[in-house]
C-alpha cells in the first residue's frame, strides 16, 4: 500500500537498508490485516536472510561515516529533531497504528507521544553519560571510557511497537550505535513510517535499517548473524531463549524483555477509591495486551469482597468496539492471539471458576473482527494456569489471602518477576514488601503498567535480564573500557 493519509506517502513493501528504500530480496511479501475487521490492508516487505546480511553490512559501514564522528551533543540534538518530527507526524502514527493493531485511538495516540518523549529522553541524556576515574597504585592514571557497541539489533514484538521502538532505537542511538530493527510481523507499518520520519530529520544513511518480516527469517536471522555486537529482544519467553542461544555462538550480549503475570496486592488498609482505577486498567489496557499487565489481583480476605464488587461494577461497563471507535478496548492484534485467550477463558469455565464480570461488546461488530470481552476470574487457585500463565489479553483472576507472608508466597509464586504494585497505607509494610516481592519494578500505592520513560524497567527471572527504559539503559547499550596509563 502507499500510505496516502501520511505527508510522508510510503510503499509498505519496501524496506530500508543503508538509506534505500527497496523491496525486499525477490520481492517477498506478506499480508497485513486490520484486527478491527478482519480485512487485508495491505502487503509488507519480508525480509530474507540476504536483506538482513545486507542490512548489517550498512549498519556497519555507517559507523565509520558522519555517524561515527559525531560528538554526544550533536547525536542528542539530532535525537531532539526526530523528536520533534515525531510529534509533527503524530496523527499519521496513530492511525497507521490503530488500522494495524487494533488499539484505539486515545492508545495509539500515546504510544506515538511515548515514542517521541523516548527521543527527547535520550537526546538530552546523549551527552552525559561519563565514565569514571578510579584511584589505583601510586604512578597510575586509570579511567573508564563508555563506548558504543557498534552495529545492534532490535526485534520487537507487534503490542506497543512504537514506545518499544522509541526506548530500545533511541538508547542504542544515543549511545552512538548504529541499528538494525526487526518489527513484528503483525506491527510493522508504523516502523516503517518512523524510519522516514527520523530520515527526514536528518538521520545519516545506514544508522537505521528496517527489515520487515517474520521471525523464524529475518528474526533468526538478525539474531544469529555474526557481525551484530550486541542484540536487544521484546517478547515471548521461548522466543527470547531461541535469539539468547543464536547470541552465544556468537559471544554477543543481550538484553531480554520477556513476558509477565504481574500482581497487584491489595492489603485491608489500601486505599480502594485510589487503587480502583489501577487494578482495572492495568489489565486491560491495550486489550490486557501488556507485558506489564496487572493481571493477578491479590486481595485481603477483610475488602475481598468489597474488592471484586468494586472491579466487577467497573469491568462491566468496559465497552469493546472498533480501533476508530475510540471505546476503552479494541480487538487483539490477530485472530491467532483471539484464539488464545478465547482458550484460557474457557479453561477457566471447565475447571468450575467463577466469572465475577464480564464488560459489553458494541453493536455489529465486524464478524471477523478479533474481539474479547473482558474478563474477572474471582477465587482463582495460586497454581492454576490462569493465575501462573501470561495469556496476553483483557482477563483478570483475583485471589484471596490472609497474611502478609501468603500475599508474598503467591507473589512470588510464578516463574516471572516483571512489576508488582502495592497497595497499603503501612509505612513499614510498603518497604518490607518491596524487599520481598520478586519484580524488577515495584510500585507503591500506584501502577505504571512499566512506568514512564524515565523509570529503569526489566525483569527477574524468566521475564528477563538487562533493563530498558531510563537512565539505565544507556549502560547496557555501551561498552566499559578501563584505561590504565603509568606516568611515573
Ligand atoms: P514473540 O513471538 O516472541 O515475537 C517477538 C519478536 O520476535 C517478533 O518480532 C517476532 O517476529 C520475532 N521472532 C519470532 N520468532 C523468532 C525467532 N525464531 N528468531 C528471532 N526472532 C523471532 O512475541 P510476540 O508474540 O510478538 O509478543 C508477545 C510476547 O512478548 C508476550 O509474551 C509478552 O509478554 C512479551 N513482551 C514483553 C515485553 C517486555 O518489555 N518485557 C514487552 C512486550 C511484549 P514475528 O512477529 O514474525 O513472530
Ligand atoms: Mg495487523
Amino acid at each position: 500500500m502507499t500510505a496516502s493519509n501520511s505527508s510522508l506517502a510510503f510503499n509498505s513493501e519496501e524496506i530500508l537498508i543503508g538509506g534505500k528504500w527497496r523491496p525486499a530480496e525477490n520481492g517477498a511479501t506478506h499480508d497485513v490485516y486490520n484486527p478491527s475487521t478482519g480485512d487485508m490492508i495491505c502487503k509488507i516487505g519480508k525480509s530474507s536472510a540476504k536483506d538482513v546480511d545486507d542490512a548489517v553490512r550498512a549498519a556497519r559501514a555507517a559507523l565509520d561515516g558522519e555517524w561515527g564522528q559525531m560528538t554526544a551533543v550533536e547525536r542528542g540534538r539530532l535525537l531532539m529533531r526526530i523528536s520533534e518530527a515525531i510529534k509533527n507526524h503524530e496523527n499519521e502514527l496513530t492511525t497507521l497504528e490503530a488500522m494495524d493493531v487494533g488499539k484505539p485511538i486515545t492508545q495509539a495516540r500515546n504510544d506515538a507521544v511515548a515514542m517521541a518523549r523516548y527521543f527527547e529522553f535520550y537526546a538530552g541524556a546523549a551527552d552525559k553519560v561519563m565514565g569514571h576515574t578510579i584511584p589505583y597504585m601510586d604512578g597510575y592514571m586509570v579511567y573508564t571510557l563508555r563506548e558504543p557497541h557498534g552495529v545492534t539489533g532490535h526485534i520487537i514484538p507487534w503490542n506497543y511497537p512504537m514506545q518499544i521502538a522509541g526506548r530500545c532505537i533511541g538508547g542504542a542511538l544515543a549511545m552512538g550505535n548504529t541499528c538494525v530493527l526487526k518489527p513484528a510481523e503483525d506491527a510493522g507499518l508504523t516502523a516503517l513510517l518512523f524510519a522516514r520520519i527520523a530520515e527526514k530529520a536528518g538521520l545519516p544513511s545506514g544508522v537505521l535499517n528496517v527489515v520487515s518480516g517474520v521471525g523464524a527469517e529475518a528474526g533468526a536471522s538478525l539474531a544469529g548473524h555474526p557481525d551484530v555486537d550486541h542484540i536487544s529482544f521484546t517478547g515471548s519467553v521461548g522466543v527470547g531463549k531461541e535469539i539468547q542461544k543464536a547470541a552465544a555462538e556468537n559471544i554477543v550480549p543481550v538484553t531480554l524483555e520477556l513476558g509477565g503475570k504481574s500482581p497487584q496486592i491489595v492489603f485491608d488498609d489500601a486505599d480502594l477509591d485510589a487503587a480502583l482505577p489501577f487494578l482495572v486498567n492495568a489489565g486491560i489496557q491495550n486489550a490486557g495486551q501488556t507485558c506489564s499487565a496487572g493481571s493477578r489481583i491479590l486481595v485481603q480476605r477483610g475488602v475481598y469482597e468489597d474488592v471484586i464488587s468494586r472491579m466487577s461494577e467497573a469491568i462491566s461497563k468496559l465497552r469493546v468496539g472498533q480501533a476508530t471507535d475510540n471505546l476503552e478496548l479494541g480487538p487483539l492484534v490477530s485472530a491467532k492471539q483471539k484464539a488464545i485467550v478465547d482458550g484460557y477463558i474457557d479453561s477457566g469455565k471447565e475447571s468450575g471458576l467463577s466469572i465475577a464480570a464480564q464488560g459489553v461488546m458494541s453493536d455489529d461488530l465486524p464478524e471477523k473482527g478479533c474481539y474479547i470481552k473482558p474478563t474477572l476470574f474471582r477465587d482463582v487457585p495460586p497454581d492454576h494456569k490462569l493465575a501462573q500463565e501470561e495469556i496476553f489479553g483483557p482477563v483478570q483472576v483475583v485471589i484471596p489471602f490472609d497474611t502478609e507472608v501468603e500475599a508474598v508466597k503467591i507473589a512470588n509464586g510464578t516463574e516471572y518477576g516483571l512489576v508488582t504494585g502495592i497497595w497499603t497505607e503501612n509505612g513499614a509494610r510498603q518497604m518490607r514488601m518491596a524487599k520481598a516481592v520478586k519484580a524488577g519494578q515495584i510500585f507503591i500505592n500506584n501502577y505504571g503498567a512499566g512506568g514512564g520513560v524515565e523509570l529503569p524497567f526489566g525483569g527477574i527471572g524468566k521475564s528477563g535480564f538487562g533493563r530498558e527504559k531510563g537512565f539505565e539503559a544507556l549502560y547496557g547499550f555501551s561498552v566499559l573500557k578501563t584505561v590504565a596509563t603509568k606516568h611515573d
